[in-house]
């Protein structure tokens, strides 16, 4: 299966970067894909998936973990605080931290709820006035504003403009990551996901390469 491909043009762009095995990982991103699909790839054995929306993720999800283990789940869509509970309970990582109310909403409820999930803070590194992300300008000091919030921030995210060279922004998210003493790099997609790697992505998001196209809606 695709799977099984991708695992390989993984391993293969860790390798070519000179970087150790495993040290990426596979994100696999299920969002409006039936569940035939996902629960193929549950069963050849993967088990980190990726998922953009709440509700789908907790439509989906519940019944998944119910019935295999150690499933990690990633949202990695834009999040309305209205949903940041029901986010933090379903997922072990949201990638899209990306403006200080949301922070400051996610700090109170880990307090309340006594943990939360691996936090990525998204940058939109496009400077796209459509999308979510805080500015590459003020990046240093949000990434402050969520630790002093004592946020579990691991890193950092992007989705590169579209007609773009995504390379140019994965090593901006790169430098940004590394000035801020930040391991995480959630970068790549399923069109670019090795150039990722070759600039140290350790969180590829990949949805249409192993699934396959997905249903609109
Ligand atoms: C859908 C999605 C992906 C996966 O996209 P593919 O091109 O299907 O690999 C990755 N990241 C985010 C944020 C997404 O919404």
């Amino acid at each position: 299966m695709a799977l099984e491909d991708i695992k390989a043009q993984v391993a293969k762009a860790e390798a070519d970067a000179g970087r150790a095995p495993g040290s990426v990982t596979l994100i696999a991103v299920s969002k409006m894909q039936p569940d035939a699909r996902v629960e193929a790839v549950l069963d050849a054995g993967h088990r980190v998936f990726g998922e953009n929306r709440v509700q789908e993720a907790a439509g989906k999800w519940p019944g998944f973990r119910d019935r295999y283990d150690g499933i990690e789940l990633h949202l990695i869509g834009p999040l309305q605080t209205n949903k940041a509970r029901q986010a933090m309970e379903l997922s072990d990582a949201i990638h899209s931290v990306d403006r200080p109310k949301l922070a400051k909403t996610l700090a109170r409820l880990a307090q309340e709820m006594g943990q939360c999930p691996d936090l990525f803070i998204q940058v939109n590194t496009g400077e796209e006035p459509q999308k979510a992300g805080i500015l590459p300008a003020d990046a240093d000091a949000f990434v402050a504003e969520c630790r002093a919030l004592d946020l579990p921030v691991q890193g950092l995210m992007c989705i590169p403009p579209v007609n773009e060279e995504p390379s140019l922004h994965f090593a901006l998210l790169a430098k940004i990551a590394e000035r801020n003493g930040l391991g995480g790099l959630s970068m790549g997609m399923s069109g670019d996901f090795e150039r990722a790697i070759a600039l140290g992505a350790t969180h590829v998001r990949v949805g249409s390469a192993i699934f396959g196209a997905r249903e609109t809606g």
